[in-house]
């Protein structure tokens, strides 16, 4: 089975430098977006996820781009056609999805981190930041500092699970809510 990918249209293969802006696909393409573009459909499906309205963005690819295009798939659940672009509102199934905005999953402790604002510091990170005793130090979790000691005794494995990085960030969260001013550090 050829293996199918989605790809975002605003931001990856419109350069989309003023946002929305008034509707209108106003600007260049990115650089390499169409050779990337043609290379993929020789590899495999190629649909183009987009908000907007599919004939609008078909009608662009077709005259900047050369590109073969349809809106329409019929009843069919999965986008498997070689050579023909689908431009789409609906998520196929693929193999991978190709986006400007996307955060990849791994956990939802991960993806939240990534997602919303820092945490406001905890009265213990308070401490890390205030002078006298106490100052510098940090309160975490004895399973994670037991996790953190055991990767630091095995570097060389050389590989860390899901679990193992969220115990890093969760770490990381600490030393960067207790750093104010430094947020950010990754
Ligand atoms: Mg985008």
């Amino acid at each position: 089975m050829i293996p199918t990918y989605g790809i975002d249209f605003d931001g990856v293969i419109h350069r989309y430098g003023k946002g929305w802006f008034d509707g209108t696909i106003y600007d260049e393409p990115m650089p390499g977006a169409f050779d990337g573009l043609h290379l993929l459909m020789q590899h495999g499906a190629v649909f183009i996820h987009t908000s907007r309205d599919p004939l609008q963005v078909g009608l662009w690819l077709g005259e900047r781009g050369g590109f073969s295009w349809t809106a329409t798939v019929g009843n069919d659940k999965f986008w498997t056609t070689k050579g023909l672009l689908l431009i789409t509102s609906r998520k196929y199934p693929a193999k991978a999805y190709l986006d400007d905005r996307a955060v990849k999953f791994t956990s939802w402790e991960l993806a939240l981190a990534e997602l919303l604002p820092p945490e406001p510091r905890p009265a213990a990170a308070d401490a890390a930041t205030a002078s006298g005793p106490g100052a510098g130090l940090v309160t975490v979790p004895v399973e994670d500092l037991r996790t953190i000691m055991q990767l630091a005794r095995c570097p060389a494995d050389g590989f860390f699970t899901a679990e193992d990085l969220a115990v890093i960030e969760r770490l990381h969260a600490h030393l960067r809510s207790a750093t104010p001013g430094k947020g950010g550090v990754r």
